[in-house]
């Protein structure tokens, strides 16, 4: 291990005060690529030696100007790159052209091409590639801010970045780039994307990236034999000999926030690690957190940003739908102004998509005789109706039942009702409007896995769909060229419950939504059904102007410390005996720091109180920005004796508040 990787598992461990131990297996997590690998058999030229003179085919040609002399490469990554069967290779074996050959692991992972052709950048697009490329080349830490609208071609520039970074320079070999997504499952148009910007796949890191390939993947990047990373958060443990760009794209994404076990945040982890690498950080989206237009606006970031659509696109025209002036049918949940604008898009010969963030039919079923409410046994949740599996599910531990012909609590007949729609619902609404029209759902549960997630993105770019429902899957990145018109069904959702970032999310994630819209030629309409429309998230989506919703939103989080004025960390006491876990959160309270620019809230139940069977209590920790919360934490819990049955998990600058 390079002393930077081992420098950055301790900083993480310290971080966020989690036992060194845990954090090295998450850099250690694939033992078996110590191994030495096994070798895999591929074919290389058979060079001169035989005085047959065998025939030269077009696509014999080809294989020929792939493969370099005294290299070999696998059969399936020749047949790829010269777009030939492996027939044909056999077949040149055979006339003596090619002889097997066992193969190095380097080439297994092909070298990504700098110098491949890519597409010539727009002037705004080349100034920020050239400024970026300045910062690789430097060969020392800085961090990027990358931001600029949905479309404006932010992925072209960081990939330029990516070229200079694996460029040789001043007698120096190239070096490891390494890019982070939020949802690595989501990503097949980034990853053609990046195949058609240097002629290669890039090596893949993510969870369901399983044994020989993961095995083979590790070793090649501990030996600098993959030149390009991309993955999920994890990817940040692997063992970069010579690591000199990190990217982090869609920086603002809660995705990037580990959850369970060591609790980090990958965002501000991979600038660390770029700081211990001596390493360049881009960090890029179209809807930056605070915390880093903060970072940037005090110069402790540098920024670039691309202030219009690429090739001449428009950004999409936002506007209101006032859900109390044209409310929808009774059971319904499209106004009479969206249906008809679906309808005139559809007419068109476009594509429209409705946007709404619930899975499955209805999130509640509800006893119309005595009030009762289908609750998960083990959570502090309702139960989600998935209709078309006939089930009811807890989004939160898995539990399952089928829906009952009668009210568990006073035995009425068919009492129980759906309330609120979810995606399932509102396609059912759609088929009733446009029985004709060509319909998919994109959500986790109907595209489960990369592969389907990839089908259903490449039927829409074929217009072999008119509409599109989807939860914020459909807000990831994608490019819909024929996409004009997206309905957002329930614009407000998001700002129930009311956390810190509840308003900052909503607008990043809505503007991300409406982003889809219009980014070809034909230009794109958003529509927003709101009970609120005067709500400033409401006004700023329709405005555009994020800049000054996010000043506004600085202005109210600055004044109480709140991040990023300050700094919280949250302890969340859970067990599985309710009384426990109030005794243990009491504890923690009475024994709380204080001082000058210290204060803890709570404890509190959590709003998920109850949660896989287990009873949870809060407690938050706020400081003022320069007092440092680790040392704090650290002594608070040394003062207080919990019982082992009792789990405090600590999260220091927390993203979820639940
Ligand atoms: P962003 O990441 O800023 O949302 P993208 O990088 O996805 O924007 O670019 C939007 C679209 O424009 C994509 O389809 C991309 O292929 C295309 N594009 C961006 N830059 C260029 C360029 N220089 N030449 C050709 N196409 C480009
Ligand atoms: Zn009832
Ligand atoms: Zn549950």
């Amino acid at each position: 291990m390079t002393p930077s990787l081992r420098r950055f598992i301790d900083w993480v461990a310290a971080y966020t005060l989690s036992p060194p131990g845990a954090v090295l297996r998450m850099a250690m997590s694939v033992p078996a690529a110590l191994e030495p690998p096994t070798p895999q058999a591929g074919w290389m030229l058979a060079g001169p030696g035989s005085n047959r003179q065998p025939r030269i085919t077009p696509e014999r040609a080809r294989v020929l100007a792939v493969l370099r002399p005294g290299e070999a490469m696998a059969g399936a990554r020749i047949a790829e790159a010269a777009q030939v069967s492996p027939g044909v290779l056999r077949g040149m074996a055979e006339a003596g052209l090619l002889r097997p050959a066992l193969l190095p692991l380097a080439s297994r992972f092909a070298r990504p091409d700098p110098d491949h052709p890519g597409s010539a950048l727009g002037p705004e697009q080349a100034v920020a590639a050239a400024t970026l490329s300045r910062r690789v080349a430097a060969r020392e830490f800085s961090v990027t801010l990358l931001t600029g609208v949905t479309g404006s071609g932010k992925t072209e520039v960081y990939l330029d970045a990516v070229a200079e970074c694996l460029r040789p320079r001043d007698g120096k070999p190239g070096r490891q780039a390494l890019v982070l997504l939020p949802e690595i499952a989501l990503s097949a148009q980034w990853l053609d994307r990046f195949r058609a910007r240097f002629g290669v796949a890039p090596a893949l890191w993510h969870s369901e990236v399983g044994g020989k390939t993961r095995r083979e993947t590790w070793r090649a990047v501990a030996e600098g034999q993959a030149p390009v990373v991309v993955g999920a958060r994890s990817a940040l443990f692997l063992p970069f000999p010579d690591l000199g760009l990190v990217v982090v794209d869609e920086e603002h994404e809660a995705a990037f926030k580990q959850e369970e076990g060591v609790v980090y945040h990958a965002r501000d982890m991979a600038v660390v690690r770029a700081r211990l690498a001596g390493a360049a950080c881009v960090l890029v989206s179209a809807t930056p957190s605070l915390e880093s237009l903060t970072n940037a606006r005090t110069g402790r970031y540098h920024a670039l940003h691309l202030p219009r659509r690429h090739g001449g696109a428009t950004l999409p025209e936002v506007g209101m739908i006032d859900l109390r002036e044209h409310p929808p049918e009774r059971g319904r949940f499209l106004s009479p102004p969206l249906i008809a604008a679906v309808g005139a898009a559809l007419e068109r010969g476009e594509q429209a998509m409705l946007f709404l963030n619930r899975r499955g039919y209805a999130p509640l079923t509800l006893c119309r005789h005595c009030g009762h409410r289908m609750r998960c046994p083990n959570c502090t949740a309702w139960l989600v109706e998935h209709r078309a599996q006939r089930r009811l599910q807890c989004h939160h531990c898995g539990h399952a039942e089928s829906p009952p012909a009668e009210c568990p609590e006073c035995g009425s007949a068919n009492s129980l009702t759906a309330i609120g729609p979810g995606v399932e619902r509102v396609l059912e609404e759609v088929t009733d409007l446009w029985p004709e029209s060509r319909r998919i759902v994109m959500a986790s549960d109907t595209m489960p896995g990369p592969a389907a997630a990839a089908a259903a993105a490449q039927a829409i770019q074929d217009r072999a769909v008119d509409l599109i429902i989807g939860t914020q899957i459909v807000a990831k990145g994608w490019h819909f060229p024929h996409l004009t018109l997206v309905g957002v069904v329930d614009a407000d959702l998001g700002l129930a419950g009311g956390d810190l970032r509840a308003a900052e999310r909503t607008v990043q994630l809505l503007h991300q939504v409406a982003g889809r819209a219009g980014r070809a030629e034909a230009p794109g309409q958003v529509l927003l059904q709101s009970y609120s429309p005067e709500h400033p998230v409401m006004q700023a989506l329709v405005s555009g102007d994020l800049d000054a919703f996010m000043a506004a939103e600085a202005n109210i989080r600055r004044p109480g410390h709140w991040p990023p004025f300050g700094r919280l960390a949250a302890l969340i006491v859970s067990s599985e005996d309710e009384r426990e876990a109030d005794r243990a959160a009491r504890d923690l309270g009475l024994a709380a720091p204080g001082g000058e620019g210290v204060q803890v809230l709570g404890p509190a139940p959590a709003p998920l109180a109850l949660l896989r069977g287990r009873h949870r209590r809060r407690l938050l920790l706020k400081t003022r920005r320069d007092i440092a919360v680790q040392p704090l934490l650290r002594a608070w819990l040394a003062r207080v004796k919990v019982p082992n049955s009792v789990r405090v998990q600590v999260d220091v600058d927390p993203v979820a508040f639940l």
